[in-house]
């Protein structure tokens, strides 16, 4: 938790600043809870959240005198309300094996990174891992792909750049069933700007997948990179309707002021959050632990 609170440094400085000019007098009035509201959307919690956290405040303390303090717990309390629903680690649960995960997410969102840090959340668990190069498009996205399979000794299945992710994916599959893996972490293209050719081959990894197991994919994450702040709202919007979503890892909350969009993005789609990405390195992907992120935030 220690690495939590330096991630999330950033994104509760901002709100405690927003939040400490919010209240200036003794009372919680209208004009106090217009301040906190305004330095909840400000501080990227979204107009949605920031409105609901506003009125259970004022249905449990209007016109009652709050300290700083006392604001500060009763936002934060507010929030892990918002966000405890949502909190659902990944489970390898399927039967049979493997466990399909699709990863879905733009370039540079920090994809790649955060299927190396599952595969290694998931070998810290005694699961058997591997790891399919479905992202052709890119011949880099292969090569890192490879390089952290080998850093972190997993098996990958990979094939040449511009090859068909169907039949890599079909072939992961096949591989994974005969070395009794548990989980297949698939990467996939993020070309969001070709939408249409992005969502043929996404349907077309699926129908493959269907083939040869009814239940797969069992997952499709979205990686969402906090940085982006609302941007990263609206890409959930996108993604749901190009790949459909089952859940949401968002990553690059160290270092970043705009960790609210989490809250929001818990708050406006009600997605399970399965972890967050707090840094770089091959541990640095936490588990979604509501009430931390809450009182980190707050
Ligand atoms: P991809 O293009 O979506 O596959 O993104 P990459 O996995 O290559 O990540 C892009 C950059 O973001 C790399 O430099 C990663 O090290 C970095 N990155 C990924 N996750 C995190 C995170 O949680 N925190 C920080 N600070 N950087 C991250």
């Amino acid at each position: 938790s220690e690495r939590l609170f330096g991630g999330f440094k950033k994104t509760s400085e901002r709100l405690s600043e927003n939040l400490t000019t919010a209240v200036t007098k003794a009372k919680l009035d209208d004009a106090t809870l217009d301040d906190v509201e305004d330095a909840l959307i400000i501080s990227d919690l979204g107009p949605s959240a920031a409105r609901r956290i506003r009125e259970k405040l004022a249905e449990k303390r209007f016109g009652l005198e709050i300290s700083q303090q006392e604001l500060k717990e009763a936002v934060a309390e507010e929030i892990a309300e918002i966000l405890r629903p949502v909190a659902k680690p990944l489970q390898i649960t399927a039967f049979p094996r493997p466990q399909v995960i699709l990863v879905i997410g733009v370039n540079g969102s920090g994809k790649t990174t955060t299927i190396a840090k599952l595969a290694h959340l998931f070998q810290e668990d005694d699961y058997g891992v591997m790891l399919a190069a479905g992202d052709t498009f890119r011949a880099a996205a292969i090569g890192q792909l490879a390089t952290w399979a080998e850093r972190i000794n997993v098996p990958i299945v990979r094939g040449p750049e511009g090859g068909d992710p169907a039949s890599i994916v079909f072939d992961a599959v096949k591989s994974a069933t005969d070395k009794g893996i548990d989980a297949l972490i698939v990467d996939t293209a993020g070309r969001l700007q070709n939408k249409r050719e992005l969502m043929d081959e996404l349907a077309k990894i699926r129908r493959v997948l269907g083939r040869l197991n009814e239940e797969a994919p069992h997952d499709v994450v979205l990686v969402l990179d906090a940085t982006n702040g609302q941007n990263a709202l609206s890409q959930i919007d996108v993604f749901k309707e190009v790949a459909g979503v089952t859940g949401l890892i968002m990553t690059k909350l160290d270092g970043t002021a705009r960790g609210g969009v989490l809250v929001a993005a818990a708050e406006q789609y009600g997605l399970p959050i399965h972890a967050i990405g707090v840094g770089e390195k091959i541990d640095d992907l936490r588990p979604f632990d509501p009430d931390l992120v809450a009182r980190v935030i707050a």
